[in-house]
């Protein structure tokens, strides 16, 4: 997708610092970090948001999903654990229109609902 930010960091047209990859999905730290651990989970296919993704495409979710765990483990965030957050349309604070999952964990620098 063109002046896609997340498809230009997934066709390493823009730099970023990616922590893992596999065939469906990439994950790399977020630029601002809301946490003391801040890593967003996307889907190498572009969808806008949870909404563009039809019923023929769950293997999409359980992609990011799995490799949230992957990446917890990658981390060694099993003690401390993690939230993950989805946020869906501008009301809900999304401004990159890439589906992405947002990994937390650690201490937080703003409020939940300000991620
Ligand atoms: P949203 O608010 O859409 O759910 O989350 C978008 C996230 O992407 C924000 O936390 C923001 O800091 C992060 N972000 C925006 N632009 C870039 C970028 O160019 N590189 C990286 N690594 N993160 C970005
Ligand atoms: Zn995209």
């Amino acid at each position: 997708m063109e002046n896609c930010i997340f498809c230009k960091i997934i066709n390493r047209e823009m730099p970023s610092d990616i922590i893992y990859e596999n065939e469906q999905v990439i994950a790399f730290k977020d630029i601002h970090p809301k946490a003391e651990v801040h890593v967003l989970i996307v889907p190498k296919k572009h969808r806008a948001n949870l909404n563009e993704i039809d019923d023929n495409e769950k293997e999409l979710l359980a992609a990011i999903f799995l490799a949230a765990k992957q990446i917890a483990q990658q981390l060694n965030l099993g003690a401390q654990g993690y939230k993950l957050v989805l946020n869906v349309g501008r009301g809900a604070g999304q401004v990159i229109d890439h589906l992405h999952l947002h990994l937390l964990s650690g201490t937080y620098n703003r409020p939940l609902n300000e991620i």
